[in-house]
């Protein structure tokens, strides 16, 4: 009996992949080293400095974003864009926008499910861009698996939305994930004040077993959701689960540890079932190469353009770096079977263009959006102008191009 991996693969390559846990071989015989080997092995570790303020793990000095949580670290807030960078912002998005409307393909796949659109366009329709990815995983999730969610573990859960809209889970119109957020803060998700929260449930789906995340503002955020039988504030390193007790575990956070990502992986064949499952989805090197403003900047810098490329590069804001593993399927293949897990089904869920626009969105315009929500929810304005805002998005963006 072995179990599982699903590699859900996302950046223009091919790629939402399964993969199986296998039987360890015994440990090798230790190597017989030079002493310029061992020497090389010593290296010291790297300094560690600065602080992390959602997780108080100490990062290098020069890292985006945490190691161990993965908080933005040194990117420049939103608020912060200067107006030429704003101006820059909707260059792109005109751009992209006009691309991707010429290219949308007027045959949607056969599991385009408007209703499962809908539902994740209302949760996220300040950031669409947002809305498209986890609605592509959420279609993945729903194709290739039939596990029952009582050993179900979602790990890196965040505010629990995804997990509870690919549940069933369906809210009253006027819910959203942008309630009780921090606008000034550079993680402006990492905020709690329960008395700015309200989520009316409409339709309830399967209860899941377990939710995990590091912050506990997420925890906060997913106790109040309620998709959840248990949610545990944990590290990806130290799952309090015991041995062989999930039977399937979905992640999309995985993809974005670094060092810790080895310890994490075992930790996962340590709680799954012999026969069990990890959905992994991750970003294939295909995902860098098609962002807008990393290659932007890499073009600029070629052209002699040093400015234009790090102005680029700024507004890049470590997207492209952000997924640490950005591996192809065979490397994936590797890194997995090096703890026990075996790749046995690989599912690509978005192009090119998606990835494009995602890397754009309405992101440029969070912090006023997020003001004007704010208008429009004290005047009692919400529940009229959200539905229509997000009907009008339903209809105009394809969550099928570049597929
Ligand atoms: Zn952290």
């Amino acid at each position: 009996m072995c179990a599982s991996v699903t590699l859900i693969a996302v950046g223009g390559s091919r790629g939402l992949f399964s993969s199986s846990r296998e039987k360890r071989p015994g440990l090798p015989p230790p190597a017989i080293r030079s002493v310029d080997e061992m020497n090389m092995l010593i290296e010291k570790p790297p300094v560690r400095t600065k602080r992390c303020s959602a997780c108080n793990a100490l990062n290098a000095p020069s890292s985006l974003f945490c190691e161990r949580c993965t908080a933005p670290l040194a990117v420049v807030a939103l608020g912060n864009l200067t107006n030429d960078e704003q101006r820059t912002y909707m260059a792109a998005l005109l751009d992209v926008l006009g691309e991707s409307l010429k290219a949308t393909s007027n045959s949607a796949p056969a599991s385009h499910d408007k209703a499962l659109w809908h539902a994740y366009l209302s949760a996220f329709w300040l950031r669409p861009e947002t809305a498209m990815i986890l609605y592509a995983e959420a279609l993945a999730i729903r194709d290739i698996t039939n596990s029952s969610s009582q050993h179900w573990l979602d790990l890196g859960c965040g505010d629990g939305i995804h997990a509870a809209l690919y549940s069933g889970w369906r809210f009253d119109p006027t819910f959203d994930a942008f309630q009780s957020l921090d606008p000034l803060a550079a993680d402006i998700y990492h905020h709690w004040d329960p008395n700015d929260f309200t989520a009316t449930v409409t339709t309830r789906g399967q209860q899941i077993a377990h939710g995990i995340d590091i912050k506990d503002t997420a925890v906060a955020r997913a106790n109040a959701l309620g998709p959840f039988s248990n949610t545990h504030q944990a590290d990806a390193t130290h799952l309090p689960l015991p041995d062989r007790s999930v039977r399937t575990i979905f992640s999309n956070m995985l993809r974005d540890l670094g060092d810790p990502l080895p310890a994490a992986l075992e930790e996962c064949r340590r709680i799954l079932t012999d026969d069990g499952t990890l959905l992994l989805s991750a970003m294939t090197p295909g995902y860098a190469e098609n962002l807008y403003f990393a290659p932007g900047a890499r073009r600029a810098q070629a052209d002699g353009d040093d400015d234009r490329a790090r102005q680029l590069l700024r507004l890049d804001r470590g997207r492209s770096v952000f997924c640490q593993r950005q591996l192809s399927v065979d490397e994936w293949q590797t890194l997995l079977s090096e703890h026990g897990l075996k790749v046995t089904t690989v599912r690509p869920i978005v192009g090119p263009a998606i990835i494009r626009f995602w890397d754009i969105g309405l992101r440029p315009f969070t912090i006023a959006l997020l003001h004007q929500r704010q208008i429009w929810k004290t005047a009692g304005a919400l529940p009229t102008i959200k539905p229509a805002i997000v009907d009008f998005l339903a209809k105009t963006l394809d969550p099928c191009c570049g597929n």
